[in-house]
Formats: structure tokens, C-alpha cells, sequence
């Protein structure tokens, strides 16, 4: 078991140690409170940290876990366990309610919309008569396991780094999974993710609910641990803090999140003996510290702690290993489409328009793709060639026309329908400005492609029961990087990859999801000659498979000698169609086009 070797999983042992080894009780109840935080930065490194939304209002779900279990103990004599279930059930379900509401605000507004909610549950908890108004409420019973009950402070310690580790474990396992690589991509590039079939809506609403879980987990062991629960600690406040540690520690990272509960719970524990000693009068000052850490943090050390520890610790830890796909597991096929016989018709378009303000970029483009063909698209800069990708492909809405493609069997119309839609029925695609996630490896990049391939969801990833299928992923994955020249390439970051490089990389991604019709986006820009050549054999093979591919591209002559169709645009209209004998030969393109590049 490698996995329990890692750095951040020999820190929470180290700590889990503390439960067991004759401890003073001062570090006990320390560690206990870095447990509890931990668990809460953990679910913000998912929310915030990878998937990129920022919440303010941790601490509220904190509260709903301590007082739903406190209030079902006192009131109706529940046991905690049944208090767990309960809590994490109305967890779960205002997550939800939520998160469907404030998921879905962008920039700014979306960590305004947390600190709203926030602050609401905060005043709920202060006035309502039953939860003890802000008194709260006193005399809750200890987590008992069988026979023993969690009383002391050394006892719930064991138990609160079992859930620490527990945590930690499933989150690596989850990001290291098809859910976690679409979630890593929710952060700036939903638009990419969702081309590759993901619905990245539904996956913020996941990382929300999941963080909100963790949260409400820590809240049940902090009543439970205290037995006694009132509002203080759910405010606005401690939601800032629990942000605090996810950013100092790390946001990026599992070991971040204990890393940085760690170091806050033990400075503000210093601070808050040091401080009030040294100004000479009492008050919350370590607050005014941990602001100026933050600060200071996020201009020099924005990505946090936890990766200055690594790098200083990398003389004695061994880098990770590096995954070798298909080892271990034996890697079942996946399922395919069947190839479409060569000369059918996959997709048709008619009259497709889009305008940009009073710019019309796409003018009612006709075209027709069959199965077994290369159609080449060309035109000048800013002809409408990209435009017209990304509404064939679903990124933008078009204003009029009609798409069709073909799917189970049959034509059936898609320009409706959102692009992870679009790609599920098999239409893929390769950006003109290319769209990676420059952190992860290439073969990670390349597996998030068959994302459209897989079935298992979240909670499998966290159980390690995906890794059949994962293999499989991953194989196939390896295999359209050898397919596309990248075999060597595999394991480093897709950011190291020269351009060229990087759009080979979007072609094996586009791939993975079996498509059966291609865009390609100026494939082979900043290709140098040899790797055109065998981009361009790659291309016919595919077409020799019975794959429909669209190709925009620069090169007159990569296009001339590669393509079976051409269509020409200019200023958003067709000039000419036809064979690239037919096409080079006609007046109005070499007036158009050809002539201006000479
Ligand atoms: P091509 O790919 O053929 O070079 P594009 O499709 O990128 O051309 O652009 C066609 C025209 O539409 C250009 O004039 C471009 O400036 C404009 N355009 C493209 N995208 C947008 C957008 N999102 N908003 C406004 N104008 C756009
Ligand atoms: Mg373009």
C-alpha cells in the first residue's frame, strides 16, 4: 500500500499517534482541534482549491452537523450515530438547495452569494428557541463505539484523525478519478471540460455537497467532543479561518488542507496566549496576524504551504510514483460506436447563422460530412471558420439554421442541444487556441477526453471501486498518445509541451471519445515538417476507419493533399465548394483568398 507512505497521510498518522502514545492532555486537545479543522479544509481544498469556488460559509454547515445531532440527543435521547445520519441527511439536503442557487454565480458574487448564507444560518442558529437561542446547548452525550464511550479528549482524538485519514484518503482517491479530473477542469476551463462531454454544472453542485459533508462531519465530532453546542463557532469568522488554513496550507492539495489546520490551530493557540501577555490588554489580535499571513501569502507563496514543504522535503521523500497504466488490473475493452459504412451521410448543415453585435460571423453556411471523407475548411482570418466549429460543437448558440448528425442509426437535429450533449453523440473537437490543463499530466489530460467513456461516479472513486474501469480509461488513453506521437511525452506536464505538442495532445483527447465526426481547429500550426507528415497519415487512417473529419487549417498544401472536399468561406459566407483541384482552379478564390496570401 504505497499510498499510506505519502507525506500528507504520515503526517495524520504522526497525529493519530498522539491518541495513543502517553501525550500531555494540552496536545491532545490540540491535535483534536486541528483534526476538526482539517476535516473542514478539506472539503474547501475540493471546492475551492480545485474546483475553483471560493465559499465563505463552512462554518454554517459545521453548525447544521453539531446542532442537528445535539438537538435529536438532548430532545429525543437519539444516539450520536443516529445525530450522524440525521446531520449529514439535512446537510445534504440544504447543500443541494444551495448550491443550486449560488453554484451557478460567477466571479465575485459566487463567494458573496456563501458569505449571504452564511451569515443567515449563522442568525438562525442564535434565535431559534429550540436550538438555546445563543446560550445554545449544554449536557450532549459522547460518541460511544459498542462498550466504549468516547468520553476524554484522548479518545475522541483516536476517532476524529480516523475520520482526518479517512478524508484525506478518499479525496486523493476521488481526484484521482474521472470525476477529479473533470473537477480540476471546472477551475477556468468548463467550457474544454463540457466539450469533452462533462456536466460541469452538476459536478460544482458534487465538490459543494461533498465540502458541505466533510464540514458537517467535523461539526457532529466537535458536539459530540464538546458536548455542548451554541453559535459562536459557526459564524462568519470561523468560515474566514477555515479558508484561512485551506490557502496557507494549500488549497490545491489533501496535505494542504492538514497542513494548514495545523499550523493556524497552533498559532492561534501561541498567538492568543502571546499576544494580549505582550499589548498588555486582551482581545482577538492573532486575527489581525493571520490577515497579514494571508497577505503576505498570497503575494509570495499564492499556491500555499504544503508545496514549499514538498520541495524541502524532496532530498528525503521519493517523488511519487508514477502510474503505469494497465499494471496491475487487466483493462477491459471499452464499448465502441460502430463505424458508419464509408459515404454515409453524418452530418448536415443548412443555413447556419450566427451574429456577433452587428458582425455577422457566420452567414448561413451549407455543408454536408460523410462517413470516409476529410472536408477541409478554409478562408482568411476572421472568415467565420472557428464560429462555425463552435456552433456545430455546442460552445455557442446559433441564431438560425439546422444541424443535424448522425446518431443511433438515424440524422437527428443537435443545434439545440448543449455541447457535452453534442459530444456524447459523438461529435468531437480540437480548439484553435488550445485548452489543456497545463498542471496535469499529459496522460491525464488525455483520459479526461473519455470522460464520456466511463460510468463511475464519485463514490466509487472515493471506495477505490473504479479501478477496472479506470484501467481501462487510462488504456485507452495511452494508446490515442501513442497513436498521435506522444507516447514519450505521457507522464510530463501538458504546460512542458511545445505548442505543436499540445495540439497533438487535444487530437489523441478528442479521440478518446470515439467520435465519429472530428473538428480540428488548425491542427498542424507550429508542427514542424516531419510531425506534419505524420499528423496527416494519422488523419487518413482515421478516415480509412469510416470517421467524418472537419479541418481547418493554414497549410495550403497539408490541406490540398489531405483533404477529399473543400469549402471556402469569406466574411461568413461560402465562396466555393468542391473538389481542391476544382477549388484552386476557381476565380473567385484565388481573388479571395489565395491571391491575398500571395
Ligand atoms: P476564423 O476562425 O475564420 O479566423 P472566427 O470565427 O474566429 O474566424 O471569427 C469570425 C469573426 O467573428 C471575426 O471577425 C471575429 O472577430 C468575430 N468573433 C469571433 N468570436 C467572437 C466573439 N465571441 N465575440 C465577438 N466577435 C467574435
Ligand atoms: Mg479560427
Amino acid at each position: 500500500m504505497t499510498a499510506l507512505v505519502r507525506p500528507p497521510l504520515l503526517l495524520a498518522g504522526l497525529l493519530l499517534a498522539l491518541a495513543v502514545l502517553p501525550l500531555p492532555e494540552f496536545w491532545i486537545t490540540l491535535a483534536n482541534y486541528i483534526g476538526l479543522s482539517a476535516i473542514v479544509a478539506l472539503g474547501l481544498v475540493l471546492l475551492t482549491g480545485i474546483g475553483g469556488m471560493t465559499s465563505f460559509g463552512q462554518a454554517a454547515f459545521v453548525g447544521i452537523g453539531a446542532y442537528t445531532s445535539a438537538y435529536l440527543n438532548l430532545r429525543y435521547g437519539c444516539s450520536p450515530w443516529l445525530g450522524l445520519v440525521a446531520g449529514l441527511a439535512l446537510t445534504g439536503a440544504t447543500a443541494l438547495a444551495l448550491g443550486a442557487i449560488t453554484m451557478r454565480l460567477s466571479g465575485h458574487y459566487l463567494p458573496l452569494g456563501t458569505i449571504a448564507w452564511g451569515l443567515s444560518l449563522f442568525y438562525l442558529f442564535g434565535n431559534l428557541e429550540f436550538l438555546g437561542k445563543y446560550d445554545g446547548l449544554n449536557g450532549i452525550a459522547p460518541i460511544a463505539i459498542g462498550p466504549w464511550s468516547l468520553q476524554s479528549g484522548r479518545a475522541i482524538c483516536g476517532l476524529i484523525w480516523v475520520v482526518v485519514l479517512g478524508a484525506a484518503l478518499a479525496l486523493r482517491h476521488l481526484l484521482d478519478s474521472r470525476s477529479g479530473r473533470a473537477m480540476r477542469a471546472l477551475n477556468g476551463s468548463a467550457l474544454m471540460a463540457e466539450s469533452m462531454a462533462v456536466d460541469t454544472a452538476r459536478l460544482r453542485i458534487v465538490c459543494f455537497v461533498l465540502a458541505a459533508l466533510l464540514a458537517s462531519m467535523s461539526g457532529w465530532l466537535y458536539a459530540h467532543m464538546q458536548r455542548a453546542v451554541n453559535p459562536t463557532p459557526f459564524g462568519l469568522n470561523a468560515g474566514i479561518e477555515y479558508l484561512f488554513m485551506a490557502v496557507i496550507g494549500g488549497a490545491g492539495q489533501v496535505g494542504g488542507a492538514l497542513l494548514g489546520a495545523a499550523v493556524l490551530t497552533i498559532l492561534k493557540d501561541r498567538l492568543q496566549s502571546m499576544l494580549p501577555a505582550l499589548l498588555g490588554s486582551s482581545g482577538n489580535y492573532e486575527v489581525i496576524v493571520f490577515g497579514v499571513l494571508m497577505v503576505v501569502m498570497l503575494q509570495h507563496a499564492r499556491d500555499g504551504l504544503w508545496p514549499l514543504l514538498q520541495r524541502a522535503l524532496q532530498r528525503w521523500v521519493p517523488p511519487h510514483a508514477i502510474r503505469q497504466p494497465g499494471t496491475g488490473s487487466v483493462a477491459p475493452a471499452l464499448p465502441q460506436r460502430l463505424p458508419a459504412a464509408p459515404g454515409t451521410l453524418l452530418m448536415q448543415v443548412d443555413q447556419l447563422g450566427k451574429r456577433f453585435g452587428g458582425l455577422v460571423a457566420v452567414d448561413g453556411i451549407s455543408l454536408s460530412l460523410h462517413a470516409g471523407e476529410i472536408l477541409g475548411l478554409i478562408g482568411p482570418n476572421g472568415a467565420g471558420k472557428s464560429t462555425l466549429f463552435n456552433l456545430l460543437s455546442g460552445v455557442i448558440a446559433s441564431e438560425r439554421g439546422e444541424v443535424s448528425l448522425l446518431f443511433d442509426g438515424r440524422l437527428q437535429r443537435i443545434e439545440r442541444l448543449p455541447s457535452r450533449q453534442i459530444a456524447r453523440r459523438g461529435l468531437s473537437r480540437s480548439f484553435q487556441q488550445v485548452r489543456l490543463l497545463p498542471g496535469m499530466s499529459v496522460l491525464d489530460n488525455v483520459a479526461l477526453g473519455a470522460h464520456s467513456r466511463g460510468q463511475r461516479g464519485v463514490v466509487a472513486a472515493m471506495c477505490r471501486t473504479n479501478r477496472r474501469e479506470e484501467a481501462s480509461l487510462f488504456a485507452l488513453a495511452h494508446s490515442q498518445l501513442e497513436r498521435v506521437g506522444l507516447g514519450a511525452q505521457m507522464y510530463q506536464d501538458a504546460g512542458s509541451l511545445a505548442l505543436g505538442q499540445q495540439r497533438l495532445l487535444e487530437i489523441a483527447r478528442a479521440l478518446c471519445s470515439d467520435p465519429t465526426v472530428l473538428l480540428l481547429d488548425e491542427p498542424a500550426a507550429g508542427l514542424r515538417h516531419h510531425e506534419k507528415r505524420a499528423l496527416a497519415a494519422l488523419l487518413r487512417t482515421l478516415r480509412d476507419d469510416g470517421m467524418g473529419i472537419l479541418l481547418v487549417e493554414h497549410d495550403m498544401e497539408f490541406v490540398m493533399q489531405l483533404t477529399d472536399r473543400l469549402v471556402v468561406m469569406e466574411f461568413g459566407r461560402c465562396i466555393a465548394a468542391g473538389t481542391p483541384a476544382q477549388v484552386q482552379a476557381d476565380p473567385a478564390v484565388l481573388q479571395a483568398y489565395l491571391g491575398a496570401i500571395d
